[in-house]
């Protein structure tokens, strides 16, 4: 998408261990415009595939996820992060590697918010690794429910995660596909 890989060129900043801070228009001060044009992008690709709920995990995915959910018109579910597992079984549990923190953590949902009937698109700012994808994949299968696609605000194709999960038959839609970035220079998949 355009507007966001241009936004990225003019304000991304990268940063050592390949971290890409967007803090001044996605992860702390949010453009707003640019976040409806993103989420009214992903309401584009994934039109007609009968989504009833949009799930991401705290925090830096509710933003873009709220976004999504409001122009789709449905709910929208965060996982949230956990210190214990699921003590009295009202949860559905996953662990998840941070990327940034670079740590292990709990994530869960409340079974009552994700059954068996709903039709999910997952939702998030980055994917890097894959791994709280994978955590939110997992959760979903635990429900029983549908996972119809990921969406994406920027990818970072470098490390092969995306591709694994196309290859995979996942359907995943990212706005921002970087192939490459160092402090001088972002690169973008054609
Ligand atoms: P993964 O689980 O795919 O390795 O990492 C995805 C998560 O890590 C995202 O939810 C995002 O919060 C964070 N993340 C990964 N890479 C970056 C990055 O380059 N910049 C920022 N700001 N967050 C990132």
């Amino acid at each position: 998408m355009k507007q966001l890989e241009e936004k990225i060129l003019a304000e991304g900043k990268v940063l050592p261990g390949e971290i890409l801070k967007v803090g001044s228009f996605l992860n702390q001060n949010i453009d707003t415009q640019l976040l409806g044009q993103m989420a009214q992008e992903i309401a584009r690709l994934f039109e007609g595939h009968r989504i009833t709920k949009v799930l991401t995990i705290e925090a830096s995915g509710i933003a873009i996820a709220t976004a999504v959910g409001l122009t789709m018109g449905v709910p929208v579910l965060f996982a949230k992060k956990h210190k214990t597992s699921n003590v009295d079984g009202s949860v559905y549990s996953t662990r998840v590697h941070s990327f940034t923190h670079n740590e292990d953590y709990n994530v869960v949902v409340s079974r009552d918010y994700l059954t068996a009937d709903e039709k999910v698109l997952l939702v998030d700012d980055f994917l890097a690794n894959g791994k709280a994808l994978d955590g939110l994949i997992d959760l979903c299968n635990q429900a029983g429910a549908e996972l119809v696609g990921v969406a994406i605000a920027i990818e970072k194709c470098f490390t092969g995660a995306g591709d694994r999960l196309r290859a995979q038959g996942v359907k995943l839609e990212s706005l921002a596909l970087i192939e490459s970035m160092t402090e001088d220079a972002v690169v973008f998949r054609s």
